[in-house]
C-alpha cells in the first residue's frame, strides 16, 4: 500500500487541524460550565509551525485537510494560514468546522485563500434556546447570516452539523429536516458522546430513535454523499434538494474506516480522538527537526491509531475537553 496507513492497513489521508482552544461561545455539551483555561499564547503552534506539520503531513500521504477549533475564525488572520495550506501542493481539499458567527465577515476572503468548503454547527432555530445552549452574546440569525455568506462565497456544499440530545433540541429534529426539502440544506445530525459536563444517559438520543421521527416527514431515500468521504450517511426526501445525515459516533461507530489524524493548537498529534494517546510536535519543532524527522514522527503517530474506541464500556478520554481536540 502507498501513502500513510496504520498497523491495521487504513489508509491515513485527511489530518484536522485545531487552530485554536479560544471560542466566542460555551456551547453546554462542548465547554466545561465554567469555562476553560485557556492556554498561554507561547504554548500555541504558529501559522509557520502549523505549516511545517502540514507539509510534512502531505509529504507523508495526507491530502485533505480540516481546520477546526475551539472557534477557528477567532484567531487572527486565519484566510493567511489557508492560503499557505492551500500552497501545498499535495494538498487537495481544505475545509473548516466552524459555529458561523464570523463567517459572513470572512467567508469571501476564505473562499480567494483556497478554502473549499465549510460545516457550520447550528443546534436550535429558536433564539433564546441558541442563546441558552451557546451561553454567548450571538442569535441564531448571526449564524444564519454565516451560511448565507459561505454559500454565496461559493463554499459549497455548506453542511449543517446538528448535535441531538434530549430535552434539548430533540423536538426541532423535524423543523431542521424540513429545510432540507425547500432550502437546499444539508444537515447532518449527530449522536452526542458523553464528554465532560454535558454526559448525561438520558440526554442521548440514538440515530435510530431520530430517525423514527424524522421520518414523520416522509420516507428518507439513500443517496450519494456528494462532496467529501465522512462517516456520515446520507439520505433525501423525495424531491428534496437538500440531504439528511446521520453521524453515529456511539451506536455504530465506524473506527474501521478512520482515516484521521489530529493536530491539537499545541502542537499534540493525537491518532484518535476518544484516546488520551498524543505524540508531542511541538517542542521537536522548536528544537530545529528536520522535515524527514517530522514525517517519521507522523508516521509513528498514525502507526498508534487504535483499532476502535471504546465509548460502550464507558472508556472516555479525560485529558481534554472537547473545544480542546476540534471534534
Ligand atoms: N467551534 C467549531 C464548531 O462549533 O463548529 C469547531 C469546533 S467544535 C468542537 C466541532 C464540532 O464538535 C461541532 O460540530 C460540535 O457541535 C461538535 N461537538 C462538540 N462536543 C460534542 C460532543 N460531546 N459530542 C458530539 N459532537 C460534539
Ligand atoms: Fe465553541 Fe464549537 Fe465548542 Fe460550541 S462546539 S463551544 S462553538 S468549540
Amino acid at each position: 500500500m502507498t501513502g500513510l496507513s496504520d498497523s491495521f492497513q487504513r489508509p491515513i489521508n485527511y489530518l484536522r487541524i485545531s487552530v485554536t482552544d479560544r471560542c466566542n461561545l460555551r456551547c453546554a455539551y462542548c465547554m466545561p460550565l465554567d469555562g476553560i483555561h485557556p492556554m498561554p499564547h507561547a504554548d500555541i503552534l504558529t501559522y509557520e509551525e502549523i505549516y511545517t506539520v502540514a507539509k510534512a503531513a502531505a509529504a507523508a500521504g495526507i491530502n485533505k485537510v480540516r481546520l477546526t477549533g475551539g472557534e477557528p475564525l477567532v484567531r487572527l488572520g486565519l484566510p493567511e494560514l489557508v492560503r499557505m495550506l492551500a500552497g501545498i501542493e499535495a494538498i487537495d481539499d481544505i475545509s473548516m468546522t466552524t459555529n458561523g458567527i464570523l463567517l459572513a465577515r470572512y467567508a469571501t476572503e476564505l473562499k480567494s485563500a483556497g478554502l473549499r468548503r465549510v460545516n457550520v454547527s447550528l443546534d436550535t432555530l429558536k433564539d433564546e434556546r441558541f442563546r441558552s445552549i451557546t451561553r454567548g452574546a450571538y442569535g441564531v440569525a448571526d449564524v444564519l447570516e454565516g451560511i448565507k455568506a459561505a454559500k454565496s462565497a461559493g463554499l459549497k456544499p455548506v453542511k449543517i452539523n446538528v448535535v441531538v440530545m434530549a430535552g434539548m433540541n430533540d423536538d426541532e429534529l423535524i423543523d431542521f429536516a424540513a429545510k432540507t426539502i425547500d432550502d437546499e440544506w444539508h444537515i447532518r445530525f449527530i449522536e452526542h458522546m458523553p464528554f465532560g459536563d454535558g454526559a448525561s444517559a438520558a440526554s442521548f438520543v440514538s440515530v435510530n430513535d431520530m430517525r423514527k421521527n424524522i421520518e414523520t416527514l416522509g420516507q428518507l431515500e439513500p443517496c450519494q454523499a456528494g462532496v467529501g468521504n465522512g462517516p456520515a450517511k446520507y439520505f433525501r426526501f423525495p424531491g428534496a434538494k437538500g440531504t439528511v445525515g446521520f453521524i453515529t459516533p456511539v451506536t455504530e461507530h465506524f473506527c474501521f474506516q478512520c482515516n484521521r489524524l489530529r493536530l491539537t493548537s499545541d502542537g499534540k498529534l493525537r491518532p484518535c480522538l476518544l484516546s488520551e494517546n498524543e505524540i508531542d510536535l511541538r517542542k521537536p519543532l522548536r528544537s530545529g527537526i528536520s522535515s524527514e524527522e517530522l514525517k517519521l514522527l507522523i508516521e509513528k503517530a498514525a502507526a498508534c491509531k487504535p483499532l476502535q474506541h471504546h465509548l460502550s464500556e464507558g472508556r472516555v478520554p479525560k485529558d481534554r475537553p472537547f473545544s480542546q481536540v476540534g471534534g
